[in-house]
């Protein structure tokens, strides 16, 4: 039975046996370096991730 799941990359809810190919079709031109960071964000421990997200804060808001 399909479950209702959310889009990793757009947010949007589909069913489970159909996101692989939304994906495919709706993302299939920004399989980008984003989607590679988020991939190896998610391989992280919860400590990691922290430091990760110090060092992107200080990148996207300098000074903040
Ligand atoms: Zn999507």
């Amino acid at each position: 039975m399909a479950r209702p799941v959310y889009c990793d990359i757009c947010g949007r809810l589909y069913s489970s046996s159909y996101v692989g190919a939304h994906k495919r079709l709706a993302h299939r031109m920004d399989k980008s370096a984003a989607d590679r960071i988020v991939a190896l964000f998610k391989g992280l421990s919860i400590d990691e991730r922290k430091k990760v997200l110090e060092k992107l804060t200080s990148i996207t808001q300098p000074g903040a």
